[in-house]
């Protein structure tokens, strides 16, 4: 009987894999069309200054305009894309297109002081990364490139340091996105020399119940004042966990306490109320202080 009912669990987890393959199989072809038709768009998600609550810069987050599914979001398609080596692929469209969208923002009077986006290890490792950039009009806007903190090269680590110092060259700063949720040595991250650490949204999410989890989190923005390193705090979900990391000297908050991923027209929309509601945060600097 035992044997029996052991058989058909493993029948039962093969199917269920089957399934699953099957359903892989399925997004890869359908992925690769979507390349192909230019379904890829970015989402644009505020962040903002802890202090002034300006908005200090967007993060573009990869979607997937799917014609019969709606929105999809990168956890259906990133590690297909990963898999079929077309994720720097994503990587590339999302920077141009986002880049497209900060100058016709401007154009309509909204400036976002900075654009970031995520970069694959694929993109990064990518020999032909830098004349792609060259050829782009990065020049005319702030832009960061966001690195998980799990981009591990090990034996590559030359490169990765090279790559980053071309990347400063080209005027395009680097965060660490996801700090505190991998196993990379503080060390050898904060070698790299990053203008922002953004902290895990999962040591984020306790400050407001766990005094242990607050100091932590307190601790690392010590670690990123005393450095000259911005810190972002990212899945900032309520005013509670705002006050309180703004307390500890965070610079920056996203979350949807503030504001969700949005479409490009959306985004414009909230940056003209939001810029109503909060109008000297949005003054010049050289206004500001006359
Ligand atoms: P990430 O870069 O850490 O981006 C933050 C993720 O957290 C986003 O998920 C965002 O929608 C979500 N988020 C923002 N605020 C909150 C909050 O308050 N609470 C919660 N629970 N979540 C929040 P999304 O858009 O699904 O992206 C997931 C991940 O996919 C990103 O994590 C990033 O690692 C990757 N990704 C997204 N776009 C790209 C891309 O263009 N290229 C590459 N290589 N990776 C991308
Ligand atoms: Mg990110
Ligand atoms: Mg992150
Ligand atoms: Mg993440």
């Amino acid at each position: 009987e035992a044997k029996k009912r052991g058989r058909n669990r493993v029948e039962f987890f093969s199917d269920e894999l089957r399934a699953a393959t099957i359903e892989t199989k399925r997004t890869a072809d359908e992925l690769l069309k979507a390349l192909e038709c230019d379904e890829f768009v970015p989402y644009f998600q505020p962040q903002f200054d802890a202090h002034s609550l300006a908005i200090s810069g967007v993060e573009a987050l990869a979607r997937w305009a799917h014609p019969e599914r709606g929105i999809l979001t990168p956890d259906i398609f990133l590690d297909v894309a990963e898999g079929l080596g077309r994720v720097a692929e994503i990587d590339a469209l999302v920077l141009s297109k986002s880049l497209f969208q900060m100058t016709r923002w401007r154009g309509q009077g909204i400036g976002i002081p900075k654009l970031s986006v995520n970069i694959s290890a694929q993109r990064l490792k990518d020999p032909k990364l830098l004349g792609t950039l060259s050829a782009m009009p990065i020049g005319d806007h702030k832009v960061a490139f966001e690195l998980l903190e799990s981009i591990s090269f090990e034996d590559q680590e030359e490169d990765l340091k090279s790559a980053i110092r071309h990347l400063k060259e080209l005027g395009i700063e680097i965060e660490i996105d996801d700090f505190g949720s991998g196993h990379a040595s503080i060390v050898s991250l904060l070698e790299l020399a990053p203008h922002r650490l953004k902290i895990d949204r999962k040591l984020v999410a306790p400050i407001d119940v766990s005094e242990s989890q607050r100091r932590l989190v307190a601790s690392i923005i010590e670690i990123g004042r005393s450095l000259g390193i911005d810190i972002v705090a990212e899945g900032v979900e309520t005013m509670a966990h705002a006050e309180i990391l703004k307390g500890m000297g965070c610079n920056t908050l996203q979350g949807y306490a503030f504001a969700r991923p949005m479409s490009s027209q959306d985004l414009i929309i909230f940056a003209e109320e939001w810029q109503k509601l909060h109008p000297a945060a949005h003054r010049p600097a050289t206004l500001r202080r006359a």
